[in-house]
């Protein structure tokens, strides 16, 4: 799984205008889902399924 920043730099993710990351390809705002045994929350598209971590 690409990190957030990762996914930013490659411009598969891109902040929308309330500044929340967003997927690029489907235009769709990422749900967080925050996992207790690890130190990232994983962000996924609704739309496509396409996951990426967060790290705090
Ligand atoms: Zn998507």
């Amino acid at each position: 799984m690409k990190s957030t920043r990762k996914g930013l730099r490659a411009d598969e993710l891109h902040k929308d205008n309330y500044e929340r990351v967003a997927c690029s390809e489907c235009d769709e705002t990422l749900k967080k889902d925050d996992d207790d045994d690890e130190v990232y929350a994983v962000r996924t598209c609704p739309e496509c399924g396409q996951q990426w971590k967060e790290l705090p």
